[in-house]
């Protein structure tokens, strides 16, 4: 004999029945038990409309007509028309009955559990009805036996007790008569000694297919559903879990004990007393193997098997000084709790005796925190214990395996998994049996959680790093084409996976979850929705992904002073943009605290000499125990490139104008002519360094005329260097008399710094720079008499988006 279990989804609708007979039909057993569920959805409308009858709204007479509606149509697509009467008739009855049930309930304004036990038991009653008949319909050899007779509870509504013993003795009286090769059975419906019904808790529908198939000795239990099996982590809150083909009745228990819904945790009790296996399979994928669950495998497998969650947590903390060495305080407050019902999922107990901390449900609280006061208002009041702390929307995030108790180090990685993705543990419990280690986090971080967990335990290292680009100009176009040639590299070399959650220019913005197809993502953008930075924040909070990264393609004020927010918030950032780090150096300070605070990277390579490592450089040598005593330095591609294009035979104004065409300068072509960009250049290299300084410490002696200095425009700007062609061609005749070439250099040493145009002779470091090169030289305590050359192309739309993307290996390598 089988028993099959068929859950909501797997009948929600007529196609979805059919699908089940021939389920049923294939299976390979002498005496198939078939316990189906109400059609999917249908329990939780029966609750909402008793819920609005006893509230006395008038609603509850659309939600009746709904579920009278979803019958009828489900019967009609079923069943043949010839056949139809008789069948609508008897679930128009029921529904009649229900109707009767809920008008009683709106005339008093009331209800109890025992009503919403008889009310919620149409559900399952109604779909057993029917799928019986469709199964009759289609030939099968089919009886229907109602789960009433057989499974005897107390009378605990809502969620009973069973009587193992009288329900094993219906089931042998009945299932040893009864002539049909199949017969079909409720879920989830049971009633007390008295004859009242009752019903086994939401889920239970399993629990009735287990008590079956121990109680006839099954050979199998089949729990069919709408995932092929039991996941490594629940796969709508985890797109990579994967389905664990074997695993122990212990390892399933804890499991769903701990929220994985796929299996109703009292289910497995019988069938383990009697080792009876069960097997989780895929109504709408039959051919996947599924999930056996048998006896432990003794060592087999990986030690932690599964990742789940509890949401809906309330902790309740009780402490004080009266507490220590006081024997009783922890029975008092367990008795209380359970005198009232409230069930314990989680205890942990400070060492020092001076707090218990419980776990329970949200649906508790109130409850909980009056009787636990009540309880302890003596002590409370001569202030040995302090009032209960109660603290909800929490979850309980448990790591679940058989083997993990023989394997060191598993707590340290899961707390610092956590940890590193900045998700705040309130309360830890590692359960007796070693099978499992929870802990109690803000239900915000679920999804992030079981993500991060997953991916530190069961994705051979793959790390995914959720990226949200704001600006997608020279620079962010060449990033997002370098990120999409590279990824499989990237994946497959470096066990990084890199996606793009979020784009934005200055007009629009999208969000994809899964990741913005980077092939189309100029057509996906530009149907995009308005950009709207404030959102941009907002959203990126909302989905609170692990691994995030801000990536800032923009020259913009706005956006530059927007990096407290993301890094507080643990998303990290990595910028071209310079502004943050060369404005204010109390900004500059304090960007630096917060990314170190919430483990969030702040890094900025591009800010001087664009791909190349300078600063990644300096870190190290900073690190190491390095001091860093002079710099010099030419640090703009932009006048390198400027410079070593202009003679007597070219303008200045065309080979500016040319840089900006061709991507080597800012988009205000000014912030590079003025020297703006060198002094910010050097005064990151200086602040990277360990030295305080601010731009206003920066000496510039300006090569401009006074007249393009104060243009306001781009245009104005060109044409006075149009006007002023002579100033220009002066200078560089003068240098090159000389034997000279002009170089913009920076300097920095005994803490002052400096920036202008300089004349340099044949021989210098700096003479033989070629187009947009850059190259700065450190003079520290350990490169005294050569100093360290970095040297390179630093400007240039490409190389800046590569050193982009350096620091976004960084962080994934972190
Ligand atoms: P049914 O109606 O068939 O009883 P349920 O909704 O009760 O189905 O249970 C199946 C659901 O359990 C899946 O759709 C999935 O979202 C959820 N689930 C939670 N954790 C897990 C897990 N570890 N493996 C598989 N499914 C899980
Ligand atoms: N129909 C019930 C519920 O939704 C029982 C079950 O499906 O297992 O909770
Ligand atoms: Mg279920």
């Amino acid at each position: 004999m089988k028993v099959l279990k068929f859950g909501g989804t797997s009948v929600a609708t007529a196609e979805n029945i059919k699908r089940v007979k021939e389920i049923v039909a294939n299976t390979n057993a002498d005496k198939t038990i078939v316990v189906v569920s109400a059609l999917g959805g249908v329990t939780d409308l029966l609750l909402k409309c008793l819920e609005l009858a006893s509230k006395q709204e008038l609603g509850y007479e659309d939600v009746l007509a709904e579920l009278e509606n979803r019958h009828m149509v489900t019967v009609k697509e079923l069943i043949p028309v010839k056949n139809q009467s008789a069948i609508l008739g008897k679930v128009k009855g029921d529904l009649n009955e229900l109707q009767t049930l809920l008008e009683g309930s709106f005339l008093i304004g009331e209800t109890t559990p025992r009503l919403s036990d008889k009310v919620v038991s149409y559900g399952e009653l109604l779909s057993s009805f029917i799928i019986t008949e469709h199964f009759a319909c289609e030939g099968l050899d089919v009886a229907l036996k109602d789960g009433r007779e057989l499974i005897i509870t107390d009378e605990n509504h809502g969620r009973a007790n069973v009587d193992a013993k009288t329900t094993y003795a219906n089931c042998k009286d009945y299932f040893g008569k009864v002539s049909e090769k199949i017969v079909v059975v409720p879920g989830f419906v049971a009633s007390s000694k008295n004859g009242n019904h009752t019903t086994l808790g939401r889920g239970g529908s399993d629990y009735t297919a287990a008590l079956l198939a121990a109680a006839n000795n099954a050979s199998e239990l089949q729990i069919w559903t709408d995932v092929s099996g039991m996941y490594t982590a629940n796969p709508k809150m985890v797109k990579q879990a994967k389905c664990v083909s074997q695993i122990s009745y212990e390892e399933a228990m804890e499991l769903s004990h701990f929220g994985a819904k796929v299996l109703y945790p009292p289910t497995i009790q019988p069938v383990l007393s009697k080792g009876i296996p069960i097997r989780i399979k895929n109504t709408f994928a039959p051919e996947d193997e599924g999930t056996l669950i048998t006896k432990n495998q003794n060592g087999a497998g990986k030690t932690v098997r599964g990742i789940s969650h509890v949401g809906n947590i309330t902790l309740l903390s009780l402490e004080g000084p009266g507490m220590v060495g006081v024997p009783g305080i922890s029975k008092r407050f367990f008795e209380t709790l359970s005198q009232y019902g409230i069930s314990v999922v989680l205890i942990t107990q400070a060492s020092s005796e001076h707090s218990i901390c419980v776990g329970i449900s949200d649906e508790d609280a109130k409850m909980a925190e009056q009787i636990v006061n009540e309880a302890f208002a003596y002590e409370i009041e001569t202030k040995k214990i302090k009032p209960v702390k109660v603290e909800s929307n929490m979850a309980i995030i448990a790591l679940v395996g058989d083997n993990m108790k023989s394997h060191q180090g598993l707590s340290g990685k899961m707390f610092s998994t956590l940890g590193r993705n900045n998700v705040n543990i309130r309360a830890i419990a590692q359960g007796a049996s070693e099978r499992n280690i929870s802990a109690v986090i803000d239900e915000n971080d679920v999804k992030k959680a079981l993500n991060a967990l997953h991916e530190a335990f069961f994705e051979e290292n793959i790390k995914q790093l959720n990226l949200y680009v704001m600006g997608v100009g020279n620079v962010g176009s060449r990033f997002l084409a370098q990120v999409q040639q590279q990824k499989s590299y990237l994946k497959k070399e470096l066990k990084l996976n890199l996606r793009v959650i979020g784009l934005s220019n200055s007009r629009k913005m999208v969000f994809d979850e899964s990741g913005i197809s980077l092939k189309e993502w100029k057509t996906v953008l530009e149907n995009g929705q308005q950009a709207n930075p404030k959102e941009f924040i907002e959203t990126i909070k909302k989905l609170n992904f692990r691994n995030s990264i801000f990536v800032d393609n923009t020259a913009n004020e706005t956006v530059a002073k927007s990096y407290g927010e993301y890094l507080s918030n643990s998303v990290s950032v990595v910028t071209c943009n310079k502004i943050a780090c060369s404005s204010d150096f109390g900004l500059y300070k304090e960007l630096k605290e917060l990314a170190k605070r919430y483990n969030a990277p702040f890094l900025f390579e591009t800010n001087v000499g664009a791909g190349l490592p300078i600063i990644d450089t300096l870190k190290h040598l900073i690190a190491s125990g390095d001091k860093v005593n002079k710099i010099q330095a030419v640090l703009s591609g932009s006048l390198n490139f400027v410079f070593n294009n202009f003679n007597d035979s070219t303008t200045f104004h065309n080979v500016v104008k040319q840089a900006k065409e061709e991507g080597y300068t800012e988009p205000d072509p000014k912030i590079d002519l003025s020297g703006i960009d060198v002094m910010r250049k050097i005064l990151i290299l200086a602040r990277e360094s360990g030295y305080q300084l601010d731009i206003d410490d920066i000496h510039n002696d300006p090569f401009l005329p006074e007249e393009s200095l104060k243009t306001k425009t781009n245009d104005a700007f060109f044409e006075s260097l149009q006007k002023h062609e002579n100033h220009f061609q002066k200078m560089y005749e003068k240098a090159n008399t000389k034997g000279c070439r002009l170089k913009y250099v920076a300097r920095f040493e005994n803490g002052k710094a400096a920036v202008g145009l300089q004349e340099i002779p044949e021989g210098h470091d700096f003479y033989n720079l070629e187009g947009s090169d850059n190259v700065v030289l450190f003079h520290t305590d350990r490169y005294t008499e050569q100093p360290l050359i970095i040297k390179g192309a630093g400007a240039g739309a490409d190389v800046t988006a590569s050193g982009i993307f350096a620091d976004i290996i960084r962080i994934g390598n972190f």
